[in-house]
């Protein structure tokens, strides 16, 4: 059987492999598709289209690339604010809505992480640019950045720890983030010909109702997928998520949420090992797109 990971991040933002690498890791891997879809950007995607092209020509076996992002949204929700991700698949690169929609929200975390800076050296604790981006001057920079920065420069000793002292969104050191509704999101997707996706539904902390809630919420904005098979459910999570997405009209959708060594348990196509995504699902996704056009 053909498998596939529509969920995996590059160095365009933080994952630690160049989007080419991931060409190569997924190859290696006998994946038959996979997904770039980093954090707000879609800036890893012709490198990894490029990757592709040049494996093909060489004649090596080589995994199909989706253009994708995963994009930061907050739901607001009685009183509560949820960070929820939605993923776009086969996202056209150039297209001007898109590409302003993602251009505003780089302002919005530019201006996130300026106050985090501020917040820091009014403490003492000094992070300069390139502590943020290393050796990728051009990558989206996320929390995970400023932890990687963080406990090298001894202020924590691992993840958990930089996190919970420093990172936590509201917390001392960082604002939240001005973020897109999730619908506004779907829509922009949606228009734009993509494919939009809930991914990990899981991992919000939300109770099932509300996770029921947010589906119903998103199907109505023209949610097409749901991130059903996923590094971290468990096989009852998936089944759940599956009969919830199918209420809805939505296809299962599947990925890692490969980050290279900063996530170093999570493999590209596998997961934590029990992982597998079928490519029978990109073909449905293929087919509900070409329907709606
Ligand atoms: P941002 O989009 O800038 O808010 O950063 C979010 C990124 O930080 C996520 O994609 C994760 O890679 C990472 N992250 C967020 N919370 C945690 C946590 N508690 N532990 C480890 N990594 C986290
Ligand atoms: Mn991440
Ligand atoms: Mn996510
Ligand atoms: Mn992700």
């Amino acid at each position: 059987m053909n498998f596939i990971d529509l969920h995996v991040h590059s160095t365009a933002s933080d994952g630690t492999l160049t989007p080419t690498q991931i060409v190569t890791c997924a190859a290696e891997a006998g994946l038959s598709a996979i997904a770039l879809t980093d954090h707000d950007t879609t800036a890893g995607v012709a490198e990894a289209l490029k990757a592709a092209e040049a494996r093909n020509r060489r004649g090596l076996s080589t995994p199909r690339v989706i253009p994708g992002a995963e994009l930061s949204c907050i739901w607001h929700h009685r009183e509560k604010e949820t960070e929820i991700h939605i993923l776009g698949l086969f996202l056209p690169c150039e297209n001007t809505t898109l590409k302003a929609f993602l251009t505003e929200m780089m302002e919005a975390r530019k201006k996130r992480n300026d106050e985090i800076l501020r917040r820091l050296s009014a403490d003492g604790i000094c992070i300069s640019h390139s502590d943020l981006v290393g050796e990728n001057p051009d990558t989206v920079i996320t929390r995970a950045h400023f932890a990687t920065a963080l406990i090298k420069k001894g202020y924590a000793s691992n993840i958990d720890q930089v996190f919970k002292k420093y990172l936590n969104s509201g917390g001392k050191y960082c604002p939240p983030k001005e973020a897109a509704e999730p619908e506004r999101a779907v829509r922009l997707i949606l228009e734009c010909g993509g494919f939009p996706v809930l991914a990990h539904p899981m991992r919000y902390h939300l109770s099932w109702k509300e996770i029921e809630e947010l589906t119903a919420l998103l199907a109505k904005a023209g949610l097409m997928g749901l991130e059903v098979y996923y590094s971290s459910h468990t096989k009852e999570q998936s089944q759940r998520l599956r009969t919830l997405g199918r209420r809805f009209g939505l296809l299962s959708t599947g990925g890692s949420d490969f980050h290279g060594a900063k996530k170093p348990d999570i493999h590209i196509g596998t997961g934590y090992g029990g992982l597998r995504v079928p490519k029978t699902l990109l073909d449905d996704i293929e087919s509900a797109l070409r329907q709606k056009q």
